[in-house]
């Protein structure tokens, strides 16, 4: 079974960040490359995580 994966923007550089959903919702963090800003389901980042899973779901469908 292969990883779901997606990318969302990085809040604050706007770099395409590629995450792994389930790892993410197991609250997992991910690092942007270009500014090592965090993105965790845990942080303020919340929304655009949730908004990245959606968009993901919509993909699947
Ligand atoms: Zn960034």
């Amino acid at each position: 079974m292969q990883p779901k994966t997606t990318t969302i923007a990085c809040p604050d550089c706007n770099t395409p960040i590629l995450l792994e959903i389930n790892q993410l919702l197991q609250g997992g963090k991910f690092t942007c490359s270009t500014c090592h800003a965090s993105i965790g389901i845990s942080l303020d980042s919340k929304n655009i995580v949730e908004k990245a899973v959606k968009s993901f779901e919509k993909t699947k469908l």
